[in-house]
């Protein structure tokens, strides 16, 4: 049976991370069963932007250490990086708090700029990445992401942190590639067999619901969670957020390929295997829902989904439209316009905005069935 371990921790203080940690690993059989004497291990936080750790956006600087420590204790050598949606590597960690345990730790932290490609001819989706050149540098993988909504994905666990290894503005183009749901989640369960993490943590000591993964709601949940099975921990950990975690586009592709565990065949271990709690859904998650099919959502994606909508609290940054993938958005004088003719629904640019300005508006036959429903 796949192990998932969920243990409490209800701050962030350095000792009572460490010591969750190190239960957690043992749970697994010990760090021994994954890192060994010598190996290069590449830890992958998610530094979507650098802002302050309280915000909740990345993963909290003191679980990073925490794993630094680990893989320090076998005679490892650890590095740690990752590739921000805004901004360098370098300014994201500065601002989230990684750079400077990096720092005290003594730990390279490596900026994702290089990249290099890497031919994976089973791809059902995607048969080539080109992947931060540090990929082929490192023995091991250690995937260490936030308990955080998404408003694409439903949810951004250990299997949706790997995509910080497409490089900067390279990632747009996996957006415009891969307009449906079905189709994007593909490419992340290919991205998941190629980087094949030797373990997945998942930071939820603090999460994000509503409208994640940057401008969402901070929520306390005082777990942290981790296993060998990427599949099998973000299954369990969009359980604990309340959701149906096999309907998720990554668990239901990586299900309906036979790489995921089912549900029932997951073996949740640990003082916090019990909790279960209500994250307020993303506005978009309602179209993931098991009673409509992926291709039918795939099909009507656009009436179906949350449309965005630029509202008032626009500070015409410009951001969004220089992150929007099909070039949708355009400025006006003092806002931020939506060409919905061109508009993929990506959400990139509520994923971005920095004055959380992108309302997610449901879409009009989600509205009809939901009626119907209810
Ligand atoms: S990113 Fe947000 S604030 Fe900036 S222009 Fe777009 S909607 Fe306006
Ligand atoms: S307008 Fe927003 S949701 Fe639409 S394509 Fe651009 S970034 Fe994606």
């Amino acid at each position: 049976m796949v192990k998932v371990v969920v243990v409490k921790a209800d701050s962030y203080n350095e000792q009572v991370v460490y010591q969750a940690i190190q239960e957690l690993l043992e749970e697994l059989g010990g760090i021994k069963q994954f890192i060994k004497p010598g190996d290069k291990v590449l830890i992958k936080p998610n530094m979507l932007e650098g802002l302050p750790p309280q915000k909740a956006v990345t993963t909290h600087p003191e679980v990073i250490r925490a794993l630094i420590r680990e893989v320090k204790k076998v005679g490892a050598i650890p590095f740690v990086g990752d590739s921000p949606g805004i901004s360098s590597t370098l300014k994201a960690a500065e601002k989230c708090g990684i750079l400077v345990i990096c720092q005290e730790e003594e730990v390279e932290l490596v900026s994702f700029s290089e990249k290099m490609d890497v031919i994976f001819p089973e791809g059902r989706t995607v048969k080539k990445f080109a992947l931060a050149s540090i990929y082929g540098q490192v023995d091991k993988v250690i995937s260490v992401a936030k308990m955080k909504t998404h408003s694409f994905m439903g949810i951004t666990g250990g299997i949706k942190n790997l995509f910080g290894l497409i490089v900067g503005k390279d990632k747009a183009q996996f957006h415009l590639r891969m307009k449906k749901r079905s189709h994007f989640a593909g490419m992340l369960v290919d991205l998941a067999q190629v980087v094949s993490p030797v373990l997945y943590i998942i930071d939820g000591i603090v999460g994000m619901e509503g409208n994640g993964p940057r401008n969402g709601i901070v929520k306390q949940a005082g777990l942290l969670l981790g296993g060998s099975n990427g599949f099998a921990v973000d299954l369990i950990m969009a359980e604990i957020m309340g959701y149906k975690s096999e309907s998720m586009p990554v668990a239901s592709r990586a299900l309906s390929l036979g790489l995921s565990p089912k549900l029932q065949d997951i073996e949740v271990i640990g003082n916090g295997c019990k909790t279960r709690l209500q994250f307020i859904s993303p506005r978009n998650l309602e179209s993931l829902d098991q009673r409509l099919p992926m291709p039918v959502v795939d099909f009507f994606q656009n009436q179906l989904t949350a449309k965005p909508m630029i509202t008032r609290e626009c500070i015409a940054c410009g951001r969004c439209a220089a992150h929007c993938p099909p070039k949708a958005i355009k400025m006006n004088d003092d806002k931020a316009v939506i060409d919905y003719k061109k508009c993929i629904r990506c959400y990139c640019c509520q994923e971005l905005c920095p004055a959380n300005a992108v309302e997610l508006k449901k879409g009009l036959l989600l509205r009809i069935f939901r009626k119907g429903n209810h």
